[in-house]
């Protein structure tokens, strides 16, 4: 970057766009607070939401709830994450036509975690898909559904090396995904290293960062072991001390991840995927500071326009 150059970001930030995940709530508190966070953020219009699917599928039911009840209690698109470990060919398929059916049309493909856990060896359903490319391709078959995979600019747990790892994702967009979003990362040079990695491939599907606002320290920081992506001592340090201090470490977690989106900004990068963790408040924060500001008008989906109006004529 030329350093005589005002930074992008000291600029009014324009045209980006933004996405959330939250993952499904289990219990009425934790769906109060995913509600009141989907309320708040709904009108920053974000180009899609995502709803993730635990482990093993475990979350089915509810992950399926709660992307009906985003169609259609919301004017957000939901995107319903889908994994195939443990699963046959035709459950996953179930399951995605369930989604087609209720109108939903954009899937988060993932393979899923093997079922012994992050680290061990992946052994497909002996009736499954045998890999993510191989569901995106099943998925494709289907229905025209709009697919995102993942990306992992710091390798996955099980990466054999970097042009492994590229060609996996190469197989999944042949397959017929057309978006990448990444696992964390705090680092930013190792984004947009992979990035050039990526682009010299030919690859030319937008890679969305995946950007996580450290709300809990400890819990990322576990999150982050199980998932490849390291923590810098920069950022250890910058939380030391702060367990039992939730004010100054939300403050912390404001500021880092200010810096993190901010410097991305200043390299180009227009659309950022942030893990909410079903919160609103930090995630809320950033965006009106990248200019992602609520928008007057919020256009309602048919069910929740016809609600509005049973309810002014009744
Ligand atoms: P892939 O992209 O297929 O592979 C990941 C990596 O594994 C490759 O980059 C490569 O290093 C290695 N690999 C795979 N196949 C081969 C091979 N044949 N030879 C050599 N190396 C290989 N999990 C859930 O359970 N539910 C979710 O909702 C969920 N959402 C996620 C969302 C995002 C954005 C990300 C980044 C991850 C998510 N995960 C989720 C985690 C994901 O399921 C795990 O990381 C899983 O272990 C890999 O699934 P994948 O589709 O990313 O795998």
């Amino acid at each position: 970057m030329d350093s005589t150059a005002p930074r992008a970001s000291h600029s009014t930030c324009s045209g980006i766009d933004v996405s959330f995940e939250f993952f499904p709530p289990q219990t009425e508190d934790m769906e109060q607070i995913l509600w009141s966070s989907i309320e708040r953020l709904e009108p920053l219009r974000p180009s899609f939401v995502s709803v993730t699917y635990g482990a093993g599928g475990k979350t089915r039911e509810r992950t399926h709830a709660t992307v009906a009840r985003i169609l259609n209690e919301t004017s957000i698109k939901p995107a319903a994450h889908l994994t195939c470990v443990g699963a046959s060919c035709e459950e996953v398929d179930a399951v995605a036509r369930d989604y087609w059916d209720l109108g939903v049309r954009h899937i988060v493909a993932l393979r899923g975690d093997p079922q012994n856990g992050p680290g061990t060896n992946f052994e497909a359903h002996e009736r499954g898909y045998a890999n993510s490319a191989a569901l995106v391709a099943g998925l494709k078959k289907l229905g025209d559904f709009e697919i995102t995979v993942s990306a992992y600019p710091e390798g996955h747990p099980e990466s054999l090396n970097a042009g492994r790892d590229i060609d996996v994702l190469k197989a999944k967009i042949d397959a017929g995904a057309t978006r990448a979003i990444t696992q964390f990362f705090f680092e930013n040079e190792c984004y947009l290293r992979f990035l050039d990695k990526v682009r010299a491939k030919g690859i030319d599907i937008p890679i969305l960062p995946g950007i996580v606002p450290v709300q809990n320290f400890r819990q990322t920081a576990n999150f982050a072991r199980r998932a490849g992506a390291s923590i810098p001592s920069w950022l250890a340090e910058r939380f030391e001390g702060l367990d039992d201090d939730v004010t100054t470490r939300r403050l912390i977690a404001a500021t880092v991840t200010a810096e993190q989106v901010f410097d991305l900004v200043d390299q180009g990068i227009n659309h950022f995927h942030f893990y909410t963790m079903n919160r609103a408040d930090l995630v809320y924060a950033i965006c009106h500071l990248l200019g992602v500001r609520p928008q007057r008008e919020v256009s309602l989906s048919p069910l929740a326009k016809a609600g509005n109006e049973r309810m002014r004529s009744g």
